[in-house]
């Protein structure tokens, strides 16, 4: 079984970053705004495809109602996500409205050296760490049709604080502005055609 950690017999987690390295054409980064629908869109994906593994993060921030630790997100203290930062155990992390996120690198090793494909459902700071380590990872952006729609979006979760909405809407601000860097874009206007686009790009 895949663990969170790295268990202390494991010299080196740069073992992991090689082994991802050697597949890293099988990484596909899903980036877009905060509420852009990535999770929904992810979920319809896997339906059709059970075969190709979506990353678990690790995040500091606090459940939401619906979420369930090490499906969702492995929830862990600000604490704990340092000493994964100076263990070497992320791939890539980010600081987003005010919490930690990060990609675990040994189940990503793992699943690659399986030769699955993984996509990385991640924001823009993380996408470009992707991008300048593993250039050969598929980079899609998926865009709101409007930013009306994704603050109703962001609204509709009812679970975020006005300072919160506030800094995710800010925050999608600055990540369209963005979306010209990557391979693709897809617009998140009817579920069925992002999906269909979704789908070839991952399987081109
Ligand atoms: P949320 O709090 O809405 O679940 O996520 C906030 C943002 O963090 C989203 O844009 C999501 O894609 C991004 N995110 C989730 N996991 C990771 C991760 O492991 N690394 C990075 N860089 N961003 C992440």
């Amino acid at each position: 079984m895949v663990t969170l950690s790295t268990s202390p017999e494991q010299p080196t987690l740069d073992v992991f970053a090689e082994q991802i390295d050697r597949r890293s054409g099988r990484l596909i980064v899903l980036a877009g705004p905060s509420g852009v629908g990535k999770g929904t869109l992810l979920k319809h994906l896997l339906q059709r495809h059970p075969d190709i593994k979506v990353s678990v993060s690790a995040t500091t921030r606090r459940p939401r109602l619906s979420e369930v630790d090490g499906q969702h997100y492995y929830f862990i203290s600000r604490d704990r996500f340092n000493k994964m930062i100076s263990r070497g155990e992320l791939l890539e992390w980010a600081e987003f409205a005010g919490n930690c996120y990060g990609t675990p690198k040994a189940p990503i090793a793992a699943a690659v050296a399986q030769g699955q494909r993984v996509i990385l459902e991640i924001e823009l700071v993380g996408a470009r760490q992707i991008r300048k380590n593993f250039p050969d990872a598929k980079q899609i952006f998926l865009c709101p049709p409007n930013v009306a729609a994704l603050e109703a979006r962001i609204r509709s979760r009812g679970q975020d604080s006005e300072a919160a909405i506030a800094r995710r809407l800010a925050r999608a601000k600055t990540e369209l502005a963005a979306a010209h860097e990557f391979d693709q874009q897809i617009v998140n206007d009817s579920l069925e055609t992002a999906l269909a686009e979704l789908d070839a790009a991952i399987l081109s």
